[in-house]
């Protein structure tokens, strides 16, 4: 499989992007109120607090909450058809993903889903899902 460019990370998504070498999906987790929350953020979308965030490993376990077949890519690079979700995590978030493993159109909303990595630049990854087998 040819390898995807992904973005830099910055301030706020450098230790996201630095678990993906190791293969870890990362939430954000706020210590202040317990609110999960993804993508990563400055600040905690439950109480507001900057301070309190710290990360958790995802389980990689979520459910399908909406997808769609794309057939004209926006990136040359990008293979047709494939398909683009959210999913939520058990954890709570929502992550806007990419669905492997099955055809385009084979999807449903509320299908089990399980975490699997597609290879990126410099040993990154990015997140995907597959149906649970
Ligand atoms: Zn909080």
């Amino acid at each position: 499989m040819s390898e995807l460019t992904l973005p830099a990370g910055d301030e706020i998504t450098a230790d996201w992007w630095a678990a993906t070498v190791e293969r870890r999906l990362l939430v954000q987790e706020c210590r202040e109120c317990g609110t999960v929350q993804h993508p990563p953020r400055a600040l905690c979308t439950g109480c507001g607090h900057m301070d309190g965030l710290g990360w958790r490993d995802a389980s990689g376990r979520g459910v399908v909450d909406s997808w769609t077949a794309v057939y004209r890519s926006p990136r040359p690079d990008a293979e047709v058809p494939y398909t683009i979700a959210r999913v939520r995590l058990a954890e709570g978030p929502i992550v806007l993903t990419r669905l492997v493993g099955s055809d385009a159109e084979d999807w449903e909303i509320g299908a089990e889903v399980v975490l699997d990595w597609l290879p990126g630049s410099e040993g990154r990854a990015l997140p995907v899902f597959r149906r649970e087998a």
